[in-house]
């Protein structure tokens, strides 16, 4: 096992080849690391500014043995990298962070509702569904309608189908492809938060100001950061972080994604066991942002301060809106990131920007 912390100049693997991979290669080359990526895409985008590249799959052997020789610390910006490659690699004897029940318990959400609500975070009512009569149970148990959900592989709201009556049970199971699925009573919320947290190799732990997340059609749009006037919310996400990050004995940075009732108290959605998406305004917005807190984390060193130095409105480029870039490079207030990727395909996330309001 490496020493820790990890010297600049020492080589972070990430498994994983997107945006998110990019822009923690970026941090990581700021604080003198070199970053290998293992992807089995060609010309990834975290390809095109990492140290080195392994093109090959998540769960190929000799890939994970070349990636454990030369890394001294690995990490993932993928939610479906297979658990068991992160097993491999601690079994090579590389440090893996974030832990790799993390990972697993997050890939499939009747699991992560249970773990939630076993250590006392408050979810929906939820029930497990493997076949029809399931699902007509939970319409009886928990009432209509249910939101069905694929238990693993679903993300941006695929996967996803509302059931409202009995007779519906069969359609809806075959709409997923018959595959394990949950059914979750609706959430009845006022508003979307969500809320970015750290946790060091000692236990320290970090935590971003709160922030409201716009979806449209399942797909984050915008987040507004960070949200004022709401101590309750703040106090409770707060709190629902620390004691997930601690439950999980966590190293690095998770996403946790909230829904805020009219009585204004929290349940916990989902969390993400990576840098996130509602994270990117940090880039701009915060003293040290999500992506150099993650390296800095699964590093060993310190954590970074996390105050806000500006309000931000963050806005995801998806498909042809990347096209705007210049008219978007000549607004004083927005910062841009493009993610490098070739083809704008609709929805696709081709980039972001931040635009920034000083603080009060
Ligand atoms: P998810 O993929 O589980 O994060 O769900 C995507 C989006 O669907 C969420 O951001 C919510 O807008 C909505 N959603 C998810 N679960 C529920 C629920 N139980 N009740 C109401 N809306 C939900």
């Amino acid at each position: 096992m490496p020493t820790l912390p990890l010297a600049p100049g020492s080589t972070i693997g990430v498994l994983g080849g997107g945006q998110l991979g990019r822009m923690l290669a970026l941090a990581a080359a700021r604080l003198g690391f070199d970053v290998v990526i293992l992807t089995p895409e060609r010309d990834a985008p975290a390809s095109r500014v990492a140290a080195g590249t392994i093109e090959a799959a998540f769960d190929d052997r000799r890939a994970l043995q070349t990636l454990a020789k030369t890394c001294q610390a690995v990490t993932f910006e993928f939610e479906n990298v297979p658990a068991a490659a992160l097993e491999a690699l601690t079994e090579l004897g590389v440090e893996v962070a974030p832990p790799v029940q993390a990972l697993a318990v997050a890939q499939d959400r009747f699991e992560e509702k249970s773990f939630l609500n076993g250590v006392g975070l408050p979810t929906v009512a939820f029930a497990n569904v493997d076949g029809p009569q399931d699902l007509r149970r939970a319409l009886r148990e928990l009432g209509s309608p249910l939101l069905l959900k694929t238990r693993s592989g679903g993300y941006d709201g695929k996967g996803q189908i509302w059931v409202t009556r009995p007779k519906e049970a069969d359609e809806a199971l075959a709409s997923l492809g018959g595959r394990p699925a949950i059914a979750e009573a609706p959430a009845d919320f006022r508003r979307e938060l969500a809320i970015v947290a750290a946790r060091g190799r000692d236990g320290e732990i970090a935590l971003y100001p709160l922030t409201e997340s716009h979806h449209e059609n399942g797909v984050l749009r915008r987040t507004s950061a960070p949200v004022e006037g709401a101590p309750r919310a703040v106090a409770e996400a707060e709190r629902f972080a620390a004691s997930l990050l601690n439950s999980l004995e966590y190293v690095g940075v998770l996403g946790l994604e909230l829904f805020e009732r009219d009585d204004g108290s929290l349940l916990i959605n989902e969390f993400a066991p990576r840098v996130h998406n509602t994270g990117h305004w940090t880039l701009d917005g915060c003293e040290v942002d999500q992506f150099e807190q993650h390296i800095r984390a699964i590093a060993g060193w310190p954590l970074g301060p996390t105050a806000a130095v500006a309000h931000v409105e963050m806005t995801n480029l998806l498909g042809a809106e990347a096209g705007r870039w210049r008219r978007l490079a000549r607004e004083p207030e927005t910062r841009l990131w493009l993610y490098g990727k070739g083809e704008a395909a609709p929805g696709r996330k081709m980039g972001h920007v931040n635009r920034l309001r000083k603080l009060d």
